[in-house]
């Protein structure tokens, strides 16, 4: 059964709550269209690419290259004594694009520098403005570096 057949309920591969409980497993799913081949991140129902439904899901590096970045200067409150941080668009060795944290200063950064995923829990202030089901969830970061 691929994933487009299953029910979209919060075991969905296909929803967030899916995603983020394979994220917290060690696992980065993505949904690649059928018709297209577009790699959608996280996975969504239909693609944005050219709409089709029919999605698979599949584990994706957890490589890539810096795409776009920019750096959060007045960040949202729960990550106030963070800013300001660096965040990007990775493109990932499976063509797929990721947007998240860069644990790097802005100047360190570059279009084109090579990062791997990482994952932490949640700080304790992040833990405070978390939906319940979010507290399972891991923050990703994107390192710099291969390793
Ligand atoms: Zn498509």
């Amino acid at each position: 059964m691929t994933a487009h057949e299953t029910p979209l309920d919060s075991d969905s591969p296909l929803t967030l709550p899916g995603f983020f409980s394979a994220l917290a497993d060690g696992e980065l799913l993505g949904g690649v269209c059928a018709e297209c081949g577009e790699v959608l991140l996280p996975p969504r129902p239909s693609c944005y690419a050219c709409g089709g439904r029919r999605i698979d899901v599949e584990a994706q590096p957890k490589t890539g290259l810096i795409f776009s970045y920019t750096a959060v200067h007045t960040p949202p409150p729960a990550f106030e004594s963070e800013g300001p941080y660096t965040i990007a668009v990775v493109e990932l060795d499976s063509g797929g694009r990721l947007l998240g944290r860069v644990n790097a200063e802005y100047d360190d950064v570059e279009i084109g520098s090579r990062v791997r995923l990482h994952t932490r829990e949640l700080t304790a202030d992040e833990r405070s403005i978390a939906i319940e089901y979010e507290l399972e969830w891991p923050m990703h970061v994107f390192e710099l570096g291969d390793g």
